[in-house]
C-alpha cells in the first residue's frame, strides 16, 4: 500500500537524525583504536538512505528498505557501510506481505544472518553483531507485545549491549591491529546500531 514509503521515510528519518547529533562521539569512538570515521561515513549512509528511499518507485516498506540499503553502502563505504547496508536491504527483502511483531522478528533474523555471512563475525569480537545478536533476541522474545513494543524493549538490549562492548578487546576489522587501546570504550558499530534502533523505536506507532 501507499503507507510504506511514508512509514519507512519517517523511520529512516529518525535514524539519520540521531546519527547527525552523535556524529562526533562516533568518530572520536572510531578513534581510539581505528582510523575515526565511523560519525562521517554513517552520516553520509543515512542521508543518501532517507534521499534514495524518497525517490524508490516502488510503495512498500520493502521496496524503501531495499532502496536505502544499496544507497547506504554506495555512500558510506568502509566496512560497517557494507555490512549496514546488507542489514536494511535484507530486513526489507523480509518485509514482503503482513507486517507483524513475528514477520518483522523474521525478516531480522534473516538479516542478521546475511550479515553475519558477509562479515564473519562472532559474538564477543567486538563489532556491531555484540549489539545486533541482543537485539534479535529479544525482538523474538517480545514479539507477543506487538511491533512497536517489542521494537522498544529490543532497543533497550542493544543500548545495554553496546555500552558492555566496553568490556570487549576487538577480534575483527580495523580496530583489531590496535585491540588493547580500545578496551574500556565501547564499539563504535554497536553504538551506532543502538542509536538507530532506539530513534526508530520513539518513531514506531506514534
Ligand atoms: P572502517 O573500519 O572501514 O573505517 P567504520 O569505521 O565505519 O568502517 O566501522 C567500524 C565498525 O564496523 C566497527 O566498530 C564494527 O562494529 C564494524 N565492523 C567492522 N568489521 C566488521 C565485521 N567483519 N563484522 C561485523 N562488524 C564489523
Ligand atoms: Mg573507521
Ligand atoms: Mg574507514
Amino acid at each position: 500500500d501507499g503507507d510504506g514509503r511514508e512509514v519507512a521515510d519517517r523511520l529512516l528519518t529518525a535514524a539519520m537524525r540521531t546519527i547527525e547529533q552523535n556524529e562526533a562521539e562516533l568518530g572520536r569512538l572510531d578513534a581510539v583504536a581505528a582510523d575515526g570515521d565511523h560519525g562521517l561515513g554513517m552520516t553520509r549512509g543515512m542521508r543518501a538512505a532517507v534521499a534514495a528511499a524518497r525517490l524508490v518507485d516502488g510503495q512498500s516498506i520493502a521496496d524503501s528498505l531495499l532502496a536505502a540499503g544499496t544507497a547506504f553502502a554506495d555512500a558510506a563505504g568502509g566496512a560497517s557501510g557494507a555490512l549496514y547496508g546488507v542489514l536494511f536491504a535484507e530486513t526489507g527483502a523480509g518485509l514482503r506481505g503482513e507486517i507483524t511483531a513475528h514477520t518483522l522478528a523474521g525478516a531480522v533474523d534473516g538479516a542478521v544472518r546475511a550479515f553475519v555471512e558477509l562479515g564473519k563475525a562472532r559474538p564477543g569480537d567486538k563489532t556491531m553483531l555484540d549489539a545486533i545478536e541482543p537485539f534479535r533476541v529479544a525482538l523474538r522474545e517480545h514479539a507477543g507485545s506487538g511491533v512497536a513494543e517489542a521494537w522498544r524493549k529490543a532497543a533497550q538490549e542493544a543500548v545495554v549491549a553496546a555500552q558492555a562492548t566496553a568490556n570487549l578487546v576487538p577480534a575483527k576489522g580495523r580496530a583489531a591491529r590496535l585491540a588493547q587501546r580500545s578496551r574500556g570504550h565501547a564499539d563504535p558499530g554497536a553504538t551506532s546500531f543502538a542509536l538507530i534502533v532506539t530513534a526508530i523505536g520513539e518513531v514506531l506507532g506514534r
